[in-house]
């Protein structure tokens, strides 16, 4: 174990309050990559000190220093979910190191797949939070952890890692894409979206082509449940339910990194 270690989780509080912007920005159609963060009731622009993530939250309990106005506790939600993501990580180390009686160490991976794996929790949180809210799982995020996913393989596995990252982000995206036409002929309306697809490509980019299979039996598990408690709670049965696919497959995707990893 190194300090290295410790890097996801220093850098954890800054990349959710980072994905924060992104969860209220995009499904609001605006910008994020511009405008300096400021109140969104008196629009006064925040200093660094009112900019750090958790702890400034507590600080001002909850409050704007100019205006007193609440803060949207969603920020301090998302920055909290983002050090999940390493914690996760680790306590899924922790669990599987006791059930193979093996050391701690020999299970938790490298620091930089360590820091990879959180890169990738980091954009299916975004990327699920963003469904949720607007049923949309936009590009400007899929692909670029697509990207990452592919470029991960070839850092840690060489050409042959790429290589079966390719083929399971090819077979990802064929998949689904065979599923998601073959709904729309039977049933006449899309089933699956577009941006499903390209997330299980990203998927396939991140894990290889191997754990497709079972990572899409538990995403339609997850999907059926959520379908199943969405019924539930609105008291009537409709066959047209709809359920943001997104979150169910962002969370089989990254049990079976977790998975993966710790091997
Ligand atoms: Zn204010």
């Amino acid at each position: 174990m190194t300090l290295l270690f410790l890097v996801p989780f220093f850098l954890a509080p800054f990349i959710g309050s980072f994905l924060g912007v992104l969860i209220r920005r995009i499904p609001r159609g605006e910008p994020f990559a511009t405008g300096r963060s400021h109140c969104e009731h008196c629009g006064t622009t925040l200093r660094p000190a009112e900019m750090i993530p958790v702890l400034s939250y507590c600080l001002q309990k909850g409050r704007c220093r100019h205006c007193g106005s609440r803060i949207d506790a969603q920020h301090l939600r998302v920055e909290l979910a983002a050090l999940g993501v390493p914690v996760s990580i680790v306590l899924c180390g922790l669990m599987m190191s006791f059930q193979h009686e093996l050391p701690f160490d020999a299970i938790m991976p490298e620091p930089g797949v360590f820091l990879a794996d959180c890169i990738l929790g980091w954009g299916l949180l975004a990327l699920s939070w963003i469904d949720l809210i607007c049923l949309r799982l936009p590009d400007s995020l899929t692909l670029p952890l697509l990207l990452a996913g592919l470029a991960e393989g070839f850092i840690f596995h060489g050409p042959e890692g790429a290589y079966d990252r390719v083929l399971g982000c090819a077979a990802g995206w064929l998949i689904f894409t065979a599923i998601a036409w073959g709904y729309r002929r039977l049933r006449g309306r899309t089933g699956l979206g577009g941006g499903d697809v390209k997330l299980l490509a990203a998927g396939g980019a991140w894990l290889g082509v191997a754990p497709l299979p079972s990572v899409i039996l538990l995403a339609a598990i997850l999907g059926l449940i959520a379908a199943a408690t969405t019924i539930f709670r609105s008291g009537r049965f409709s066959m047209t339910v709809v359920v943001p696919f997104g979150p169910c497959l962002a969370a089989a995707v990254w049990m079976a990194r977790l998975v993966l990893s710790a091997e």
